[in-house]
């Protein structure tokens, strides 16, 4: 059971290397298994999601830490699981897309039943939306399948929050049927399968997989910096280190927070360092 502390002190390290110590000291020994977002956490954020990238400095980063060996590092995305494959490469052993609703890693796979059964209520909410937000400047969908986003970012602010009560709308059906679920951002909406199941039952399901391969203990490292990635907060216990990216809230759940990709490139280059020595 989650026994993480509701009233977490967050401490706010000014540099990475500071961070990157105190993961360091707190882990002492354990096997750590890196499980960190992408869009926000590994790569800035852009307004095209395909024109995410990770930066050369982080990708060195992730690839020297994914070669020590007392070290599992795993990506945990809203994004489908290919892409997050495609866009991280080989260092992550473990990629969960979806929000957890898809999984792979070392000759496993996981993939929520839900997500083949939403695929034609997707498709036709897709068209639907594609038709009636066609009024909307600089409006766009994300068609995952399994998973629909509604994008305002482009969208001048006066008209944004009608789109959204518009793609809301369309959804409502299914929504009021408990079929998809509706995930709020700052500047998006993204309908999903409405199923019990998001980033922290999958940092669980690949933390159960690394400990019964290595068959020790495994001590999670998480790192995210949206409102999806406090389900995985949530569920972390007091071996476990939460890292919050960026200015969002979740801090009574978090450990430390770092500024941005950059920091955490730092702060995985660090953390490499020290569990060299
Ligand atoms: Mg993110």
């Amino acid at each position: 059971m989650p026994d993480r502390a509701k009233d977490r002190r967050t401490e706010r390290f000014d540099a990475a290397d500071e961070a990157a110590a105190e993961v360091a000291r707190r882990l002492d020994g354990r096997h750590a298994l890196v499980l960190t977002d992408f869009d926000g956490t590994l790569a800035e954020l852009v307004p095209m999601p395909g024109d995410a990238k990770v930066s050369e400095h982080v990708r060195g980063a992730l690839d020297s830490l994914a070669a020590l060996p007392h070290l599992t590092l795993g990506v945990v995305s809203g994004r489908l699981r290919q892409d997050v494959v495609r866009r991280v490469g080989p260092a992550a052993e473990y990629a969960a897309g979806l929000h957890g609703l898809e999984i792979s890693g070392p000759s496993v796979r996981f993939r929520h039943q839900a997500l083949n059964e939403v695929e034609p209520i997707i498709a036709r909410i897709a068209a639907d939306a594609a038709r009636r937000l066609a009024w909307c400047p600089g409006c766009f969908l994300e068609n995952k399948h399994c998973a629909l986003t509604c994008h305002v970012r482009l969208t001048p602010s006066e008209l944004a929050e009608q789109a959204l009560e518009e793609f809301e709308a369309i959804a409502e059906p299914y929504l009021e049927a408990r079929v998809l679920r509706l995930l709020t951002g700052s500047k998006a909406m993204e309908l999903l399968p409405a199923v019990d199941w998001h980033k922290g039952r999958a940092v669980d399901w690949i933390r159960a997989r690394v400990a019964a391969r290595l068959d020790r203990p495994v001590s999670v490292l998480y790192l995210g910096d949206d409102r999806t990635d406090e389900d995985a907060f949530t569920g972390l216990r007091d071996d476990d280190f939460a890292i919050g990216v960026g200015d969002r809230p979740h801090t009574h759940m978090i450990d430390a927070r770092l500024e941005g990709p950059p920091a955490v490139g730092q702060f995985f280059s660090s953390l490499e360092t020290l569990r060299r020595d």
